[in-house]
């Protein structure tokens, strides 16, 4: 099951930055990531900056990512953005179940897998987010947590994943500046993949890049991308800030680039 999967780091601007400052942003990051190829780079701004940041990204190998959509294609849907208003925008990712949609939003893991499938149906791809209360941690429901999410996000998908990406991000993680250790991080990571080796099997398991989120530092990120099972990032906070995301993104980059096949490449970074 062991492959080479190409590191994906994300940054999750939330409800933060003027469609100004987005451009500002996304400028600056450009200069030290646009020709990046050893690392996959996603910038994820709020949707009033979709357009101006694709602007800013095109003809570079960074990608646009949208923060959240509905299920349906269009219609009296007051407020909502479909699937293909983000691809009308150059939009590749976009983020779903999200822990803050979650929680505030009240989103159901139904909910979910209907965006969830969308998302593909249209040619996006969806980074998948899941993770537990810090009361489910200590309650010892971490696996069954995040077993339920997979599995009703995922649920009736059966044609394989098509590139879709999950992050694990630990809720009591985000924003508290508390990451999970490197080994807290794998060991979930380790129980995700094997969940998706039983659910879709082996090659879509091997193939499925498994970020992790939740107060990812340039001083911490090293040592969580070297686990085996951490494929890159979806970074909060630190992502607001040039300098901070750079380096992170730079930690992603693997030392050494294992010889693959062409097969085993994941086929989601066009
Ligand atoms: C997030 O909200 O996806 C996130 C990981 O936030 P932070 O990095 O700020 O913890």
């Amino acid at each position: 099951m062991k492959r080479y999967r190409k590191n994906i780091v994300a940054g999750n601007w939330k409800m933060n930055k003027s469609t100004t400052d987005a451009e500002y942003l996304a400028n600056d990051l450009c200069r030290d990531l646009a020709e990046l190829r050893d690392v996959d780079v996603v910038l994820c701004p709020s949707f009033t900056s979709l357009q101006a940041v694709g602007k800013v990204i095109e003809n570079t190998l960074v990608r646009l990512g949208a923060q959240n959509m509905h299920w349906e294609n269009g219609g009296a849907f007051t407020g909502e953005i479909s699937a293909a208003m983000l691809r009308d925008l150059y939009c590749h990712y976009v983020i779903l179940g999200h822990s803050e949609r979650r929680q505030h939003c009240n989103e159901t893991d139904y909910e979910v897998n209907a965006k969830v499938k969308a998302a593909l149906a249209a040619t996006l791809i969806p980074i998948m987010c899941v993770g537990e209360t810090s009361e489910e941690r200590k309650e010892g429901k971490t696996e069954e947590i995040i077993k339920r999410q997979i599995e009703g996000g995922l649920d009736g998908i059966d044609d394989g994943l098509d590139g879709l990406i999950i992050a694990y991000e630990p809720v009591w993680a985000i924003g508290t500046g508390d990451t999970a250790t490197p080994e807290q991080a794998q060991e979930v990571h380790e129980f995700i993949r094997i969940l998706l080796q039983t659910l879709f099997g082996d090659d879509v398991a091997g193939a499925t890049r498994i970020q992790y989120g939740g107060s990812v530092k340039p001083d911490n990120a090293k040592a969580l991308m070297a686990q085996p099972d951490i494929d890159g990032g979806l970074i909060g906070g630190a992502s607001l800030e040039a300098r901070a995301f750079v380096e992170i993104v730079k930690s992603a980059i693997p030392e050494k680039i294992p010889d693959y096949k062409e097969d085993d490449a994941p086929s989601v970074s066009s």
